[in-house]
């Protein structure tokens, strides 16, 4: 048997320790429950679909928030039968036979086994589509091995026009950090002794691939920009590709202290709203920002090659000098970062150029 990217991706949540992590990532999950159950003008009586609905969680909510149809996919055959037995014993899985008798049955969870693209094969589709969509679609740095492509497509040919999306916006941020960010303290001293051949070969690497770990926040040293922000009520999915500009200057607390203060590169997060343009009894939140509690997502972090020398003050003497050094501090570090699909399914390619101004 031959497997296909899709196999794997799909075999790859069909162990339950993946599942175990999200719905115990509190942050998360809290805010998909919020945004269910807060907002019955919503939800109550509503036709919802959940697009990639693991363990059920989502459509579990939609139906105790009183939606009267719930529609629950998953690509992965162990998590959709899972799913359905999940929404039976908690007497949520609808049943041909107790629909007559209760107008207001409790049993309005339907699982289909599919991609989501492909739900018009298996089930009919509500006349004008449903409601409302659901979905936790988010990756690592937002993008990374994301299903936000397959979302779309569901929004485009199952949702009624004008129909709800949760989340409805997602915004990437960013923010430099300095020497504390990255590994180099720890090999600098290990015991006594001095590692940091160790420590420049690991942030070196680093500098090609990303780390995906919690950034303590006290060590970002810039403000917070916003990366690029989607809409994903109107988005395209060529719009998941993308060019934009973050331009950081050093934090407030961090320009009052005179000198130069080092920035070693920059790292991104990113939050997703539940606004009050679908959510309007109780607009949500999540955030994976490093000033928030963290998440399973943690943060993304970049390291630059060369560390960056910034500075609050604006009088620049040393002209000879490239901006960003010692001799000549910057006042404002400008990373054009890239963000593409690459063409190995579900990863994404990074690109960011960084200069100081
Ligand atoms: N909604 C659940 C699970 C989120 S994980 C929760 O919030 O806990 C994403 C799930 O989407 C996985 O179970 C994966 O198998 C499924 N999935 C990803 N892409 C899909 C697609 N195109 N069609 C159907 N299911 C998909």
């Amino acid at each position: 048997e031959i497997k296909t990217v899709d196999d794997n991706y799909f075999g790859s949540y069909s162990s339950f320790g993946i599942h175990r992590e999200m719905l115990g990532d509190k942050v998360r999950t809290d805010a998909y429950r919020d945004a269910l159950l807060g907002n019955p003008s919503l939800v109550n009586g509503a036709t919802l679909l959940d697009v990639g609905c693991g363990t059920g969680i989502l459509s579990l909510f939609a139906a105790k928030a009183g939606a009267s149809k719930v529609v629950a996919v998953d690509g992965s055959a162990k998590m959709s039968s899972v799913a359905t037995q999940v929404a039976k014993i908690n007497g949520l899985l609808y049943d041909e036979n107790t629909k007559v008798e209760q107008n207001r049955s409790p049993h309005v969870i339907s699982v289909v086994h599919t991609k989501a693209e492909e739900l018009n094969h298996k089930i009919q589709i509500p006349p004008n589509g449903f409601d409302v969509l659901v979905s936790e679609w988010m990756g690592y740095c937002l993008l990374y091995e994301s299903m936000l492509s397959s979302v779309i497509y569901a929004r485009d040919h199952f949702l009624k026009p004008g129909g709800a999306i949760l989340p409805d916006t997602a915004t990437i941020l960013g923010a430099g950090f300095g020497k504390g960010g990255t590994s180099l303290p720890f090999w600098e001293n290990v015991y006594g002794f001095d590692m940091s051949c160790i420590g420049k070969e690991v942030t070196g690497s680093s500098a090609r691939f990303p780390l995906v770990d919690i950034l303590p926040s006290q060590d970002i040293v810039t403000d917070t920009a916003v990366l690029h922000s989607f809409d994903l009520a109107s988005m395209k999915e060529s719009d998941m590709d993308f060019t934009s500009s973050l331009e950081l200057g050093l934090s407030g607390s961090d320009a009052a202290v005179p000198g130069v203060t080092w920035c070693y590169g920059i790292v991104l997060w990113f939050d997703t709203g539940f606004t009050d343009r679908f959510c309007k009894d109780k607009p949500v939140v999540l955030s994976t920002s490093p000033f928030s509690t963290p998440t399973h997502w943690s943060q993304t972090i970049f390291t630059f090659e060369e560390p960056i020398a910034m500075t609050h003050d604006e009088s620049v003497d040393d002209s000879s000098a490239s901006v960003g050094t010692a001799e000549c501090p910057a006042v404002t570090v400008r990373s054009r970062i890239s963000i593409v699909r690459a063409s190995e399914h579900r990863s994404i390619d990074i690109s960011i150029e960084t200069t100081g101004i």
